[in-house]
Order: C-alpha cells, then structure tokens, then sequence
C-alpha cells in the first residue's frame, strides 16, 4: 500500500470513501482565511487557535482525519495551494 496524492481528476470517478486519506495542511503557506473550513462537507477542519505562522496567520487545523472522504473540495478551495489530499492505494 502507498499514499498518493489526489487530483482534481479523481473527483469526476467518485470519492472513495474506504481508502485511508491525509490531510497536510502546510502551515507556513496558509494565509487564515478558512474557505477551507467553509468547503469541508465532513467539518473536519477548523481554523487555527494556536501560534501564528512566519506571515502572521493562525493555519487551519484538521480535526478528524479519519472521517475525511477525500472529495478534496477543500485543496480546491484553497487559494493558497496549502492543502494536499493523499490516499492510500
Ligand atoms: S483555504 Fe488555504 S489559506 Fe485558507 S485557511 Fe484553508 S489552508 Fe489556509
Ligand atoms: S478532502 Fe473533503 S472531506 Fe477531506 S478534509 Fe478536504 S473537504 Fe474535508
């Protein structure tokens, strides 16, 4: 088994709702803005509480990966390109 990332493509052959997702948010790139958080259909992000980034923002924070469905409307969303979807083939 190996995680891979997920592409725009995948959304048009369904969401595979049984293969393992991760969720990388990269921290130093998010700018706090948390359309993310307003994507996810799972509510499993939410917007940082804790230490700031190099620019001053508090970085989105996954809450559950577990239940992520890996439809990536989040990495979509994001305007900053912060957020990576892998899934475990
Ligand atoms: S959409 Fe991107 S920049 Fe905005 S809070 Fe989420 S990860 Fe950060
Ligand atoms: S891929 Fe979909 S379910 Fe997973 S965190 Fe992003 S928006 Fe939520």
């Amino acid at each position: 088994m190996r995680l891979v990332p997920k592409s725009p493509g995948d959304r048009t052959r369904g969401v595979d709702r049984v293969a393992k997702k991760v969720v990388i948010i990269n921290t130093e790139k998010c700018k706090g803005c948390y359309l993310c958080v307003e994507a996810c259909p799972k509510n499993i992000l939410e917007k940082g509480s804790g230490a700031l980034n190099k620019s001053g923002y508090s970085a989105a924070m996954v809450l559950s990966e577990s239940e992520c469905i890996g439809c990536i409307g989040c990495a979509l969303m994001c305007p900053d390109g912060a957020i990576s979807i892998l899934e475990e083939t």
